[in-house]
């Protein structure tokens, strides 16, 4: 299975509103398959196919690895033309990072709880809902299938304190243990 490169945070494509996926065949569930190995390669717990290049409403996650130990873990899951349908709860403040944007770390506000539509990996329609981290990391990789990333919620403040690290990134300097879309 091809680990694919991952682009960096100022790559057009993250910026991009993505298309419905409407092909549920095989090259679907090969794509699926390659963004999970590249997610597990990476050690993320979370990748979007804007991420690796393609402007599709898709993503996987696993977040078993950051879940407290007497939590249920689902492991892996598919997201597929998902919509999140409902927020709830207090917005809460968690620390956040992204495989776009390596190396940063950043607290972030969000609703607790959200209930969101989509297709999972067998291309059957789901309604679930998710709080704590599941909550957070599909928030996450929903605002990256509409061209969002955490680093837009930051105060002023937070954002002229990332500015250098930014731009190391953006240079293409930064070491990083998995591919990267190279910058020109
Ligand atoms: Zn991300």
């Amino acid at each position: 299975m091809p680990i694919l490169p991952i682009v960096t945070y100022n790559d057009p494509v993250l910026r991009k509103e993505t298309k419905e996926i409407i092909q549920f065949d095989d090259s679907t569930h090969q794509l699926i398959q390659d963004m999970v190995e590249t997610m597990y390669n990476s050690d993320g717990v979370g990748l979007a196919a804007p991420q690796i290049g393609k402007s599709l409403r898709l993503f996987v996650m696993d977040g078993d690895p950051v879940l407290n130990e007497e939590d249920e873990k689902p492991g892996l899951m598919v997201f597929i033309n998902p919509e999140i349908v409902e927020t709830k709860g207090d917005d809460i403040f968690m620390d956040e990072g992204c495989l776009s944007i390596p190396g940063i770390r950043e607290k972030v506000d969000r609703p607790e709880t959200i209930v969101i539509k989509y297709k999972n990996k067998g291309f059957l329609d789901e309604e679930k809902e998710y709080s704590g981290w599941l909550a957070r990391i599909i928030q996450h990789e929903y605002d990256h299938l509409h061209g969002r990333l955490f680093i837009d919620y930051l105060s002023p403040f937070r954002k002229r304190m990332i500015k250098g690290d930014l731009a190391e990134i953006d240079s293409g300097k930064k070491e990083v243990d998995y591919p990267l879309v190279p910058r020109d």
